[in-house]
């Protein structure tokens, strides 16, 4: 029968260890703040922000919330954003996605001083992600690998297939997941024989955005599957992987909600108290 890998406990853990660093933080006169960019009012994109603040209140991390009007310009952000970027009392970083169509959201991303992006999207991060060196890591994908490992769920020698190659979810795990010495395959939407590549996986992550694409044809008797989709479908929020299939055919895999939803929260609360610690490398 699978386990379920209960992303809300791994998150609870990862919150409660935080917490005496923010306190000793703050005892030093170093009190860890995030400030989040909100633009606009797209319902998601606020719900994600709020959920964001109150797991910042929950274990002591100050934040500041911007919300400048949606019809800022790229020049008018990139100024609030130097702000952000000299302010001391800062130390995280996060403009919360998608950006308004007139906004160049690529220079946005890239204005965040690299020590302040707890969104681990800044092309230096990127670069210390793929060479190995200490740096700020994609939320989600680190949320995946600290899942694992807290499960002690092997991936020395393992077969792990990745599908979707974004920057901020697909490229980042299958980085993550090569350097702890599995065996990489990254599938996207050209890939031929995609449930072919899958039932090799030992480990199968699906961050696609296609709900339930993932099914039966996909999944390798006993394999761990993790599925990061969050998609909306009648209201209803479904991952990417067929949840029946799921829970028959693998060993243990991460429910939507309550996998790897919470554990991007929790890395990002991680992100900024490693930024306001100053060792980001
Ligand atoms: P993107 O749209 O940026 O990337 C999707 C990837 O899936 C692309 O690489 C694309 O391939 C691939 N893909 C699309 N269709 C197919 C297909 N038919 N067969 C194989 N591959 C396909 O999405 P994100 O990476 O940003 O997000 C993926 C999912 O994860 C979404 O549901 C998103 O909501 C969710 N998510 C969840 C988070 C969480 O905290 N749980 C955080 C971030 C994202 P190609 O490159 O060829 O186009």
């Amino acid at each position: 029968m699978a386990s379920i890998l209960d992303g809300k406990l791994i998150r609870d853990q990862i919150l409660i260890e935080l917490s005496p660093r923010v306190a000793a933080l703050a005892a030093a006169g170093r009190p860890p703040q995030l400030a989040v960019i909100l633009i606009g009012q797209n319902p998601a994109s606020e719900v994600y922000v709020r959920n964001k603040i109150a797991a910042c209140e929950k274990i002591g991390i100050r934040s500041r919330k911007l919300t400048p009007e949606s019809t800022i310009t790229t020049t008018e952000l990139l100024a609030l954003i130097e702000g952000l970027n000299r302010d001391p009392e800062v130390h995280g970083i996060l403009v919360q996605l998608p950006l308004p169509l007139q906004v160049d959201a690529g220079l946005v991303l890239d204005a965040v001083t690299p020590e302040k992006d707890v969104d681990g999207f800044h092309p230096v991060n990127s670069g210390k992600l793929l060479a190995g060196a200490p740096g700020l890591r994609p939320c989600t994908p680190s949320g995946v690998m600290e899942l694992l490992r807290r499960y002690g769920i092997p991936i020395a020698g393992r077969k792990a297939v990745i599908v979707g190659r974004s920057d901020i979810v697909g490229k980042p795990m299958a980085i993550l997941l090569l350097a702890a010495n599995a065996t990489v395959t990254i599938c996207h939407s050209k890939t031929s024989n995609l449930d072919e590549e899958c039932r090799r996986a030992d480990i199968l992550v699906a961050a696609i955005g296609r709900a339930e694409m993932i099914g039966e044809a996909h999944i390798q008797p006993g394999a761990v599957v993790i599925d990061v989709g969050m998609n909306r479908v009648d209201g209803r929020l479904t991952g990417d992987v067929d949840p029946e299939a799921m829970a028959r055919l693998s060993s243990a895999y991460t429910p939507v909600p309550g996998g790897v939803g919470p554990l991007t929260i929790a890395m990002l609360m991680s992100n900024t108290v490693q930024a306001a610690e100053g060792i980001c490398g």
